[in-house]
């Protein structure tokens, strides 16, 4: 017996259409004795955004508890979807909410944390040759409050149900034929890439390849639990994600990603003696605000310097506002704020014994007369904050310099 979790995206159920044609996709893999599946799904695409949008034109500060209540509707709509077109197809298949389930989170309502599920209701139903169709995304807290938890959060459902039922597989289909050198949606010369480390992935899915939610390849990581991204709308082989075995080191680069979620702030004539870089950061990091890059000038005249630090846009009005609030603590002479910027990054485990790879992406970056405005870099990645007008022109230069077009 071998059980499968299978997960749809948003586009693969995008319309009727595409759920007949998903639970095609499930029958056929359930025809082959012996497998055992359960399916996560998504809710159709743009289902969530518009959700969202309409909450917040009746509030920017919806309640939290409803937005929960709101947008983890859209995959009860998609369940319900495809068990009526898996019995239409002839298959055995029930839907199962998450409070039915139940899929217990912990944590704040709207980014809440998978931490279990039962299994018994669901095993012995698949046990008896039943499609199991659960929705990714959705929870219950233990007070029994509805749940979400993150955005793209039906990977992560699909990883935990991969751990939690034990299963042999997961497979994550969705509207590309896997995870490619770059997004293929936007760039051509994209190649797909058969096979991948979790650990470039996660790096690949944190800096802005959306194809997997970056806290489900964290857990598939903790958990050594294989991934197979694959499309929904053809039957080629896709990417598979594991252990360190799979790294190809004959490539220095893996990927380049891209992330317009970016802001950065700069404050002049920061008072410059120990504890202020702290003071600033403090009431940000006890508002859930993440840092990103930090950068810090040497002081010229030992009394004041300049701070320049990057985090996500959305944060860039409340941060600012921190900020400003909290001048009796940090004295400096001026902010300003940019957010029309970008991160490019390179991702790759080849780049450990690779030398030269920072001023081979400096420079191309140069012959495209992109300037740097900030730099970060690990064992495997390499990103810098640049204009947001240059996005393209620097992915497809660095795609071309790294040898990935
Ligand atoms: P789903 O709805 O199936 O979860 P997503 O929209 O979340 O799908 O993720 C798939 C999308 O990720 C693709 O359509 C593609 O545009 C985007 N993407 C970005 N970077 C990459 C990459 N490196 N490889 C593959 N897809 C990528
Ligand atoms: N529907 C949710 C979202 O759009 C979860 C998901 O699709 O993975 O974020
Ligand atoms: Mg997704």
């Amino acid at each position: 017996m071998t059980k499968i979790v299978i997960k749809f995206g948003g586009t693969s159920l995008g319309n009727i259409d595409r759920i007949i044609a998903a639970a095609k996709i499930v029958k056929k893999k359930l025809n082959n004795k012996g497998n055992r599946i359960i399916v996560v799904v998504s809710a159709m695409a743009g289902k969530t955004n518009e959700l969202v949008k309409q909450s917040e034109k009746i509030s920017k500060n919806f309640n939290k508890r409803e937005l929960d209540v709101l947008l983890t509707s859209g995959e009860q709509v998609t369940s319900a979807l495809l068990a009526g077109a898996l019995e239409e197809e002839g298959v055995k298949a029930r839907s199962y909410m998450g409070w039915q389930i139940p899929i217990l989170t912990y944590g704040d309502h709207n980014n809440a944390r998978i931490v279990n599920m039962h299994v018994e209701k669901i095993n012995k139903y698949i046990l008896n040759k039943g499609v199991a169709i659960i929705p990714g995304f959705q929870g219950v807290s233990k007070n029994g409050e509805i749940t979400s938890i993150g955005r793209g959060g039906s990977d992560a459902t699909a990883v935990a149900i991969a751990k939690i039922f034990n299963t042999d597989e997961c497979e994550i289909y969705t509207d590309v034929e896997g995870v490619h050198s770059t997004d293929p949606k936007h760039f051509p010369k994209a190649k797909k890439i058969n096979k991948i480390s979790y650990e470039e992935m996660l790096e690949m899915s944190s800096l802005g390849a959306k194809v997997m939610q970056s806290s489900a390849v964290q857990t598939a990581m903790m958990y050594d639990l294989p991934l197979h991204v694959r499309s929904a709308f053809s039957s080629a082989e896709g990417t598979k994600i594991f252990g360190s075995e799979s790294i190809d080191y004959s490539k220095t680069i893996t990927g380049v990603t891209y992330s317009k979620d970016e802001a950065k702030i700069t404050l002049l004539g920061v008072q410059d003696k120990p504890g202020v870089a702290a003071d600033i950061f403090e009431p940000l990091g006890k508002k859930s605000i993440n840092i990103d890059m930090v950068i810090q000038n040497i002081s010229s005249d030992g009394k004041t310097t300049d701070l320049t630090f990057t985090i996500k846009r959305n944060d860039l009005n409340k941060t600012i506002k921190i900020i400003k609030s909290n001048k009796k603590s940090v004295k400096y002479k001026s902010i300003s704020s940019d957010k029309k910027v970008s991160k490019i990054s390179i991702v790759g485990a080849g780049m450990i014994t690779a030398p030269g790879v920072t001023y081979k992406m400096f420079r191309a970056l140069a012959q495209e007369k992109i300037n740097i405005l900030a730099i970060s870099t690990s064992e495997i990645k390499l990103s810098v904050i640049i204009n947001e007008i240059n996005t393209a022109k620097a992915v497809k230069k660095l795609h071309n310099v790294f040898n990935l077009d």
